[in-house]
């Protein structure tokens, strides 16, 4: 298991539709962030302001040049200190990694899934909201 290397795929396979914000983050963002709570529709991400339609991809996904790998798209987020809860939690679990395809995944992690879930767990403690 290794740290996210910004490929990008999981915002790409999940913000047309597939991510959720809590209250928590809505309430935030209509106090402090009017720019990010203007694709909120009905509580629900991401909207265009304009046209009221779902977006086909989150508004705040940039790709970004990695010199070290010129054919390779990656991508960061703009509002990554205020991304909503989905994003904070993601990669959940194993499976949903092999699933997605997800590149934290290394050699050995598939066979050894008990374990590789123990190692995403700890690598992601920091970054997941703790309700304690
Ligand atoms: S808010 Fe950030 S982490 Fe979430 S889908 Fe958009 S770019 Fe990705
Ligand atoms: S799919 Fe995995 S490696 Fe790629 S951006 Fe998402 S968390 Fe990071």
């Amino acid at each position: 298991m290794q740290a996210c290397n910004s490929c990008g795929k999981c915002c790409i396979k999940y913000s047309n539709g597939d991510l959720s914000a809590s209250e928590q983050d809505i309430d935030m963002w209509q106090l402090f962030k009017p720019d990010i709570a203007a694709y909120v529709k009905k509580g629900l991400i991401w909207y265009s302001p304009q046209s009221g339609k779902q977006l086909s991809l989150c508004p705040f996904l940039r790709e970004v040049k990695n010199p070290q790998h010129p054919n390779k798209p990656f991508y960061s987020c703009d509002i990554y200190y205020d991304r909503p809860e989905d994003c904070r939690f993601y990669p959940v679990t194993v499976k949903q990694m092999i699933n997605d395809q997800c590149e934290m995944l290394q050699d050995g992690d598939v066979d050894n899934p008990h374990q590789a879930q123990k190692d995403l767990d700890n690598l992601l403690a920091d970054s997941r909201p703790s309700y304690e």
